[in-house]
């Protein structure tokens, strides 16, 4: 039986390497590449793979879309979002099936699911078996709060991810598409970089980065033809969200990238 724990560079993913040096005998750390990781996540994953993993970190890519991201968008000629999340299939799941299946052993997949994340995750098991993955599920950190997983890492030396400190709610992809209005004032604050990387996949997809209903249809510059519907072209954001304090911005909680996977955090 081969024990294989999904790797992202996020505390929960974290505590769960850390978990697994306890409760396994030894184990596989998997971590899937999505080339569209801030440099300081892809940092933070190399130091955690030579702290505590002794370099046998597995990192998959997509067969697909080996270059990631960017050639996933130039393909497909539009940027994922919340309801078509292509981004997590192509990139994260379908390379996890894919090595899965050149295994000569069973696996049992571990996973950083905590149930206090979302409603959904709530009523998730802590250990089923997954049909895509041909495999048990487990998910050991079903019942920890976020403070016990800081507290895991803080016990035993081993610091989070930066990118936390600077704003985001959430690591997985900088930035991801689900990144939520307050997340992105605070990280447009600390990594400006931010909007660079968004002008860039909006350039590149000739599409939107963001949903039409992201901001007010008032602060729209852009118009579909096809649709005769405005949307928001990123400078719109960008402008909206400086210019707005962040008490008025909504107060969503961090969002999960298909959390049967967890595969984005
Ligand atoms: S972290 Fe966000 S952008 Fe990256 S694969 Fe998941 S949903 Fe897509």
């Amino acid at each position: 039986m081969k024990h294989v724990v999904c790797f992202s560079g996020g505390k929960d993913s974290t505590a769960l390497i850390l978990w697994a040096k306890e409760n396994l005998s030894e184990f596989t750390a998997v971590f899937c590449d999505t080339g569209w990781e801030h440099p300081l996540t892809l940092a933070y994953i190399a130091k955690i793979n030579a702290d505590l993993l002794d370099g046998k970190l597995i990192t998959l890519t997509s067969s697909k879309y080996p270059k990631g991201m960017r050639e996933l968008v130039a393909i497909k000629k539009r940027i994922p979002s919340a309801k078509a999340r292509f981004c997590t299939s192509e990139l994260k799941v379908l390379p996890m099936i894919e090595w899965l299946k050149t295994q000569d052993d069973e696996c049992t997949i571990y996973q950083g699911i905590r149930a206090d994340e979302s409603a959904n995750r709530a009523l998730m098991p802590e250990r089923e078996w997954s049909d895509d993955y041909d495999s048990l599920v487990v998910r050991p950190l079903i019942a920890w709060k976020a403070e016990q997983c800081f507290a895991l890492m803080a016990e035993k030396g081993v610091k989070p991810n930066p990118l936390y400190l600077m704003g985001a709610g959430r690591v997985g992809c900088f930035p991801c598409i689900m990144v939520n209005q307050r997340e992105l004032k605070a990280l447009m604050k600390t990594m400006p970089d931010i909007k660079t990387a968004i002008a860039e996949l909006e350039a590149i997809a000739e599409r939107s980065f963001f949903p039409p209903n992201y901001i007010p249809a008032r602060f729209h510059t852009g118009w579909d033809p096809k649709s005769g519907m405005s949307f928001p072209k990123c400078k719109d954001v960008f402008r909206y969200i400086e210019k707005t304090d962040e008490d008025q911005l909504p107060l969503f909680a961090p969002t999960s990238c298909m959390s049967v996977y967890n595969l984005c955090e």
